[in-house]
């Protein structure tokens, strides 16, 4: 208690690490499958890694301790936490989603959760009334917020007195945001989710995935789903995470400065029709982000005028790579139509907003003229071909 959350970066919550006879300052890699028990009936606190592994529980500790949760899970990827998340649930349940999420999650409720018996609104929850779509079978809301891609911000602390009002679950997906700058159990939620993949590992080098509970209930829960399905996070994955958040504060800072430079830019850019970045006054999104959050984060998606300008732009840009994922030191441009949102239903994709005009730019920690003059020379290329 009472650490900050630099110091909490490196060392969690938790006193000096004492196992180690050789004075190991990173914590050990416990690359090993199973335990030795002094004895039966006894045993050393750890019998087999997929229920309990130091290396990973460390990161855990690290991560409960960051999003001020008494217990987190680490899982295999973003998507292992969800498909575990799902399991809370039971055929006839009902959730409430935002429209606007990862497309992986759309997937995942619509190809296999709904087979399973789980219903799903999916709805605006910036502009719709979220207690008009509550069922007596509703058992969740569960939100991303800023939302990907189209950066909608929604009111965490009002979503959570609703959920509150009608004995609902909140789940809040905090990947874009990270601990470092939103903390939604401190706001009300219930559950937080991440893709450790993008903040949290930093480095695009390592799919994680993270539950973390507000209370010991759900937490049980969680652990007996998550020994029982075995998607735990591997001891090295673990390794690499606890890495990556040591400098989590650092590139969270450097990569938002360069984003709000960026998002200046693309803003005087004639060929830009729109730009959605919630660090811009002025917007309802900078509004709530400003009481919610400490920051707002590197993540933006913008429109260009035609979809011959954004083919263009993902080609010629030379140094930033066209890929998707996000939240590494790598600021990566995405085409959310044909990659992470491929598989959200084309009704949806255009209720959102995604067309083929919408580019998302994940902002990283390089030198913040060197992106402005890649994205410049891609736009000024458009400008001077035929
Ligand atoms: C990437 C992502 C996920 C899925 O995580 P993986 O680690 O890729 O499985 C979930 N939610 C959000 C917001 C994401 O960006």
């Amino acid at each position: 208690m009472g650490r900050g959350i630099e110091t909490k970066c490196i060392y969690g919550d938790s006193a000096k690490f004492e196992g180690d006879r050789a004075g190991s300052i990173s914590f050990p890699i416990y690359q090993t499958a199973t335990f030795a028990h002094p004895a039966v009936g006894q045993s050393t606190g750890y019998d087999y890694s997929r229920l309990q592994n130091p290396t990973r529980q460390q990161l855990e500790q690290v991560v409960a301790s960051l999003e001020g949760g008494v217990d987190a899970l680490a899982f295999s990827s973003g998507m292992a936490a969800m498909t575990a998340l799902m399991e809370l649930f039971r055929p006839g349940d009902h959730i409430i989603t935002d429209a606007d999420l990862y497309g992986g999650s759309i997937r995942l409720f619509r190809s296999i959760s709904q087979k399973n018996g789980i219903s799903f609104s999916h709805i605006d929850c910036t502009k719709e009334d979220v207690e008009s779509y509550i069922l007596d079978n509703t058992r969740a809301i569960l939100i991303e917020t800023p939302t990907n891609p189209m950066m909608h911000v929604i009111d965490i602390r009002r979503m959570a007195e609703t959920a509150k009002r009608h004995g609902l679950l909140l789940i809040v997906d905090n990947t874009f945001l990270s601990p470092y700058f939103q903390k939604p159990l401190t706001l009300g939620a219930n559950i937080v989710l991440h893709s450790g993949t993008k903040f949290l590992g930093g480095h695009n080098d390592t799919l994680a995935g993270f539950l973390v509970t507000g209370s010991p209930e759900l937490s049980e829960q969680l652990r007996f789903i998550s020994k029982t399905v075995g998607s735990g996070l591997a001891p090295f994955d673990s390794w690499l995470i606890l890495r990556g958040i040591k400098t989590l504060p650092i590139r969270m800072e450097r990569a938002q400065e360069n984003a709000q430079s960026i998002a200046r830019f693309l803003l005087g850019e004639r060929r830009v029709r729109k730009v959605y970045y919630p660090g811009i006054p002025g917007t309802q999104a900078y509004e709530i982000c400003r009481r919610q959050a400490s920051g707002f984060g590197s993540m933006i998606t913008f429109e260009v005028e035609s979809r011959e300008l954004a083919l263009h732009l993902l080609k010629n840009t030379k140094l930033i790579p066209f890929a998707e994922s996000l939240g590494g030191v790598e600021t990566l441009l995405t085409y959310p139509t044909t990659q992470t949102h491929a598989d959200v239903p084309v009704d949806i994709q255009q209720k959102n907003g995604i067309t083929d005009r919408v580019l998302r730019l994940s902002v990283g920690i390089e030198t913040k003229e060197d992106l402005i003059q890649d994205l410049k020379q891609a736009m000024d290329s458009f400008e001077a071909s035929p």
